[in-house]
């Protein structure tokens, strides 16, 4: 789009990782008993198990098994989701999370619990949704087990779907946490950083939690000003990403850089710096590194780079 100022939005070039997920998720049919019987019941019906946190891979595949099989492991109703159906395969999800050493109830070929982030990049696009959608459900059970409201405990209803409430009634619904990831893109160059809990040389786009009260542009340039003192002008949306992990929805954006000078105002960001285009095709030359392929930020920096 041509753009009379330097500041021109970059569309995203393909999905991000964890988008694209081939479940119908047939929300309307997670309340009728019945059916969610017969799915569990199904010959064709597939599982997803869950520990702690973590999928089960079997080398970089993620490993589903038959319901019937984990049916033997966990018969507990309300430690089974239903996530959806895959080519009419119903798809569930399996919190073994209560089991000390869950590999004690699978058979021996089972594969690996591991975080799905050590996957994420190279699992094909439907596995890796699917995987997130069921360890980001088994978070929020975990941390819905008491009611918000009255502090009665809440039981899985609707298929895993619903937490509700066993002393005031109140249902309970997932949530997703806003968070906006930008890149702020001044002339040739754009904003970095480096925070305490990244890897070591590791330099990432700028992002924090959306406020109560905030438009998505708003917590977009409180953020970049809060974090390094650099103004930011116009807000182009590129893309969103499920982060699960534990509970984020990730909104991407590019941000006009107004001001150069960087000012750190907030302790959990050690460094920031202006990159410039060379700086990010070979970082390792300059002695960077870029996030993760897997993350929206590496993503929003790759697209800026193919349009630069
Ligand atoms: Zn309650």
């Amino acid at each position: 789009m041509p753009n009379s100022s330097r500041f021109t939005p970059v569309r995203a070039s393909r999905p991000n990782v964890y988008t694209g997920s081939p479940l119908d998720r047939a929300a309307e049919r997670r309340s009728d008993a019945a059916f969610i019987a017969a799915a569990l019941a199904s010959p064709d019906a597939v599982v997803a198990p869950v520990w702690r946190a973590q999928n089960l891979f079997q080398g970089e595949a993620a490993r589903f098994f038959s319901t019937a099989d984990a049916l033997a492991w966990e018969s507990d109703p309300q430690r089974w989701i239903f996530l959806g159906l895959w080519e009419e395969r119903p798809v569930f999800a399996l919190d073994l999370g209560h089991h000390e050493t869950p590999h004690d109830l699978l058979p021996d070929d089972a594969g690996t619990f591991a975080d799905i982030r050590q996957h994420g990049g190279i699992l094909p696009a439907g596995e890796a949704s699917v995987l997130a959608y069921a360890r980001g459900l088994i978070h929020w059970q975990g941390r819905t087990r008491f009611c918000g409201v009255c502090g009665s405990p809440c039981v899985p209803a609707s298929a895993g779907h619903v937490m509700h409430c066993t002393g005031c009634g109140t249902d309970h619904f997932p949530r997703s946490d806003p968070a906006v990831i930008m890149l702020v893109v001044r002339d040739d160059t754009i904003l970095l950083g480096h925070a305490t809990r990244f890897p070591e040389g590791m330099y990432s786009t700028l992002a924090g939690f959306v406020e109560p009260g905030e438009s998505l542009e708003e917590a977009v340039r409180r953020e970049v000003y809060e974090e390094t003192g650099v103004q930011v002008g116009d807000v182009a949306y590129h893309s969103s990403q499920p982060w699960p992990f534990p509970s984020s929805l990730m909104l991407g954006f590019y941000g006009e850089g107004l001001t150069d000078a960087i000012e750190f105002r907030d302790a959990e960001l050690a460094d920031a710096r202006w990159f410039t285009r060379e700086m990010c095709r070979a970082p390792e030359a300059h002695g960077f590194r870029l996030p993760g392929p897997d993350s929206i930020a590496r993503r929003l920096i790759e697209d800026w780079l193919a349009a630069g």
